[in-house]
């Protein structure tokens, strides 16, 4: 079947008003958690095929994440599907007002490889307790959760509204030439800019999941071992290649030796003298990727790690210390196992590193400075903040998840993701009652004095 045929298949279904039944809706979800549960195993495997990640990586990130974001919305799904009430003002007394959300129609939905489970299947969550048909379209870059998506979603889900497409940039483009209801791409800013290009020409409305730099500061304040502790557990999850991983950190230069000695001792016991035989530590997505991030290593001081294995994909987790703020280390996302460290005079430099540069995913404080926490949270614009911790925000449903800027734009997660999906439609239904005349021609002097009294009331 051309992709064509497929989106037209879908609208005509998604016309036959199955898919606006909560109860199907709930349906398909239950059996998302379910492929995913009974295939756990399958999809642990894929994804240390492609990724290399340790398995309870992957079950933490991957395959408990989509379970569990199943249940959040299923529970509350009534709840957001019912209609809004707002109030109605005098003039448009009397009158109900409500908003009620209605599902957008088909929905297209791209993916990128480093989670690669998570990012096609929690925003298929969201399109579908929105009431949508749906095509994702997961990462060639992560092919064997790709196929492994391909042969299971048909089994689990009804294909009159749910399919997969497998592919590269020609099956993508093919894609975004159709009149999708909604486009939502995880990804990079350079392939976003194309899909919103193509998107104007449909006047599809997007939402883009994008990256960028995600800074941290670590003032002399916070408590160094657990803030080195949880930095480097997001810094090296999945070998660095997360979106919202830390980019790099800020420290006054009197915290510098202490924090580099925290992180090491971290790093030792997480993944011992030699991470490359660590069955906790995860590989780079292919040797492309590998060479660009090796690439970054050329200013500032290697102060550990840098074992490099192109072959295997491997990059040893490794620090830099104050790398020129114009180098590519610090230019570009890195993506990948090297976190910088960057000497700042004092908070206030390290603020101002930030919003000299594009506005980020994440922003990071490690802190018990209320005062410094009030400015990071007011001063800088940043998708998410999280004080004392790095990525946790994600595990909270109830916060949406998404970008500013050229970090990204809409929301998902929980509501969010329902709302990304729904149209919100306003209704005012009135009664027969006659009306005041005042809103009605002739117009004349006292209709004025009248209609500005009852604006007034
Ligand atoms: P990728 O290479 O997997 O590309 C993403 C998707 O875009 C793929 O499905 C791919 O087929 C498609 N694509 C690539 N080139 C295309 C083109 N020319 N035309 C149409 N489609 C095309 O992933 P990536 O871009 O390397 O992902 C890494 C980036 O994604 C990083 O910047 C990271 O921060 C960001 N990211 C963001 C989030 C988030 O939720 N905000 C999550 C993960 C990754």
């Amino acid at each position: 079947m051309t992709f064509k045929q497929l989106v037209a298949d879908q609208k005509t279904y998604f016309n036959t008003l199955v898919t606006r039944d909560i109860q199907w809706r709930k349906t398909q979800l239950r059996q998302i958690k379910k492929m995913v549960q009974e295939n756990e195993q399958r999809f642990l495997d894929v994804l240390s095929e492609d990724l290399g990640k340790p398995s309870l990586e992957s079950w933490m990130t991957e395959v408990s994440y989509v379970a569990g974001d199943v249940d959040h919305v299923i529970k509350r799904l009534n709840k957001w599907s019912k209609k809004r009430r707002v109030s109605t003002p005098i003039v448009a007394q009397p009158g109900r007002s409500y908003i009620h959300p209605e599902p957008l129609g088909s929905v297209l939905i791209i993916g990128a490889w480093n989670y690669p489970v998570q990012l096609v299947l929690a925003p298929l969550v969201a399109a579908i307790s929105a009431g949508n048909c749906a095509i994702i379209k997961p990462s060639e870059l992560a092919p064997a959760t790709s196929a492994l998506l391909a042969s299971l979603v048909p089994q689990y889900l009804d294909s009159n509204a749910i399919s997969v497409v497998e592919g590269a940039v020609d099956e993508t483009t093919a894609l975004l030439a159709l009149p999708f209801d909604h486009i939502m791409y995880t990804g990079n800013g350079q392939v976003a800019r194309i899909i919103m290009a193509a998107a104007a020409k449909n006047l599809t409305p997007v939402t883009l999941e994008l990256g960028g730099k995600s800074p941290v500061f670590v003032d002399r304040s916070a408590d160094i071992n657990i803030s080195a502790q949880r930095i480097a557990w997001g810094k090296w999850l999945n070998a660095g290649q997360t979106c919202i991983a830390p980019d790099y950190v800020m420290v006054e230069h009197s915290l510098l030796p202490a924090f580099i000695t925290a992180l090491k001792k971290q790093l030792q016991t997480m993944f011992g003298t030699n991470p490359k035989v660590s069955k906790s530590y995860g590989r780079i997505v292919n040797q492309r990727h590998c060479e660009r991030i090796a690439s970054y290593l050329t200013s500032g001081d290697i102060v550990h790690g840098g074992d490099i294995d192109i072959d295997e994909r491997y990059i040893s987790p490794t620090i830099v210390v104050d790398p020129d703020l114009d180098s590519p280390l610090m230019t570009e996302e890195i993506f990948g196992a090297i976190l910088p460290i960057i000497t700042v005079q004092n908070f206030e430099a390290a603020k101002a590193t930030v919003v000299t540069r594009d506005k980020p995913l994440a922003a990071y404080l490690f802190t018990r400075d209320k005062t410094q926490e009030q400015q990071w949270l007011n001063e800088i614009s940043s998708g998410s903040l999280c004080v004392n911790d790095v990525i946790m925000f994600n595990a909270v449903p109830d916060l949406p998840f998404g970008g500013v800027g050229p970090s990204g734009m809409g929301q998902y997660s929980g509501k969010a993701g329902f709302d990304n999906f729904s149209h919100l439609k306003s209704v005012l239904k009135r009664p027969f009652l006659k009306d005041l005349p005042v809103r009605f021609a002739p117009f004349t002097a006292l209709k004025f004095k009248l209609l500005k009294l009852i604006r007034h009331l």
